[in-house]
C-alpha cells in the first residue's frame, strides 16, 4: 500500500492507471498537467510518480528535472510512446528510474510499480547504518566502493554482475523474471529474445556460490538469503 502519484493529462489513461493501481490497494492522486504534478511529487507523502512526458505547463523531462535537482529521490516510472526510444534514454539519464512503452498492459505497469517500490524500501539489511552496503546470505556489497564480499573474501564481479548482484540482494527471497532483470540492469540495451540475463546468472552463482541464485522454472530467478 502506497501513495501514487499519476501525472498524465489524458484522462482515459489516468483513469485507467489510478483505477488499477487503487484495486492493488494504492492511495491515487492524478495530476493532470506538469507544474501540478511537481507540486504533489514535491509535497512529501508521494512514495512513487507515474509520470506522462507530453504534458501541459511542463514536460515530464522538465519535471523529473525539477524533482531530482530539488533532492527528490522518488521512484519515478516514466509513460512513454513506444517510437520514442531517444526520449526514453534521455528520461533514463535524467534520472528516470524505469519506463513504460505505451501502450501497455496494466500488469505490466503494475509489475514495475512493485518492483520500483520493493527497491524504495529495502527489505534487505544495510549492515553499516549508511545505506551503502547490503548483505544476505553471506554476501556483502558496498553500493559506495562497488566492492563484493562473500563470507568474507573479496571477489571481483563486473559492472553488469555488480547491478544484477544488487537487484537479487534487494529483493531477496523474491522471484524476479527475466524482463524485470533485463530492465534493470540492462535497460535499453538489450535484445528480449537474448539469453544475457541467464549467461550473467551464470556467471554470479560461479562467483558467489553455485546455490545462492534458485532457478524458478518458468518465472525467472529467485536469490535465496
Ligand atoms: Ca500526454
Amino acid at each position: 500500500m502506497a501513495h501514487i502519484l499519476i501525472v498524465e493529462d489524458e484522462e482515459r489513461i489516468a483513469s485507467f492507471v489510478a483505477k488499477g493501481l487503487r484495486a492493488e490497494g494504492h492511495r491515487t492522486t492524478v495530476a493532470a498537467d506538469g507544474p501540478a504534478g511537481l507540486d504533489h511529487a514535491l509535497a512529501g507523502d508521494v512514495d512513487l510518480v507515474v509520470l506522462d512526458i507530453g504534458l501541459p505547463g511542463m514536460d515530464g523531462f522538465e519535471l523529473l528535472d525539477q524533482l531530482r535537482s530539488q533532492g527528490s529521490r522518488i521512484p519515478v516510472i516514466v509513460l512513454t510512446a513506444r517510437d520514442s526510444v531517444t526520449d526514453t534514454v534521455t528520461a533514463l539519464e535524467g534520472g528516470a528510474d524505469d519506463y513504460m512503452p505505451k501502450p501497455f498492459r496494466f500488469a505490466e505497469l503494475n509489475a514495475r510499480v512493485r518492483l520500483r517500490l520493493r527497491q524504495a524500501t529495502p527489505s534487505t539489511t544495510t549492515t553499516n547504518g549508511t545505506g551503502d552496503q547490503l548483505s544476505a546470505g553471506g554476501i556483502e556489497l558496498d553500493l559506495r566502493t562497488r566492492r563484493a564480499t562473500v563470507s568474507g573474501t573479496e571477489v571481483e564481479l563486473s559492472a553488469r554482475e555488480f547491478a544484477l548482484a544488487e537487484i537479487f540482494l534487494r529483493n531477496a527471497g523474491q522471484v524476479l523474471s527475466r524482463e524485470q532483470l533485463l530492465d534493470h540492469v540492462w535497460g535499453l540495451d538489450f535484445d528480449p529474445g537474448s539469453n544475457v540475463v541467464d549467461v550473467y546468472v551464470g556467471y554470479l552463482r560461479r562467483k558467489l556460490g553455485s546455490r545462492s541464485i534458485t532457478t524458478v522454472r518458468g518465472m525467472g530467478y529467485r536469490f535465496d538469503r
